[in-house]
């Protein structure tokens, strides 16, 4: 197996796989742009932290590491435009595992995957009930079932073709995978999340 690339971080200057970085380039009107796929041409890399892109803001990292004079952008802006790319990706892939059968979606569906262990990964909107995330939660960790916590019930639920959904459960491994591996992208401030982040 060939080793994926490393690049560094234009903040905080580690390596890391360029998989679990985000990539900043610029689109043809001069503005920044964030590409999740890694694409080719002259990038930057940053670790998906609210410390690093603040860092790198406030440092004109981007416009120095691009070799270009760039339109100032705030942190707010650059953060909303990386949770606009992640959301519409992981609608697409969540389209795509509806179609192939892999995610269950309404509580009684979502309450099954969980007790028969198909479940992946179970998705919670960010704007469920306390009530109805708990509950779930619960009982994917005590399964050792993954649970992330991202997007809106409207969200969800466009994304599936379905009416708002709170939960839904991924129950294919390689759609569960590759929404993680882009819900890790959103950038994180919270505490609990940095000390995850800088344990791997
Ligand atoms: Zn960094």
């Amino acid at each position: 197996m060939v080793a994926e690339p490393f690049r560094s971080c234009v903040a905080c200057r580690t390596g890391r796989p360029k998989s679990e970085l985000i990539r900043v380039h610029l689109i043809p009107d001069g503005r920044l742009d964030v590409d999740l796929g890694g694409g080719s041409g002259r990038g930057a890399y940053i670790c998906p932290r609210h410390v690093c892109l603040e860092q790198a803001v406030k440092r004109g990292e981007f416009a120095r590491c691009l070799k270009v004079t760039l339109a100032p952008i705030t942190v707010e802006a650059l953060e909303g435009l990386i949770r606009e790319r992640v959301s519409r990706k992981v609608a697409a892939l969540l389209g795509l595992a509806r179609r192939a059968r892999k995610i269950a979606s309404g509580a009684e569906a979502v309450d099954v995957a969980l007790r028969r262990h198909s479940a992946r990964l179970i998705l919670s909107a960010a704007d469920a009930s306390a009530d109805s995330v708990a509950k779930v939660r619960n009982v994917a960790e005590k399964s050792g079932i993954a649970w992330m916590q991202a997007m809106g019930k409207e969200e969800l639920g466009a994304a599936l073709g379905t009416a708002p959904r709170a939960n839904i459960a991924v129950t294919d491994p390689h759609f569960a995978g590759a929404v993680m591996s882009l819900l890790d992208k959103i950038p994180v401030g919270m505490e609990a999340r940095e000390t995850a982040w800088s344990n791997r």
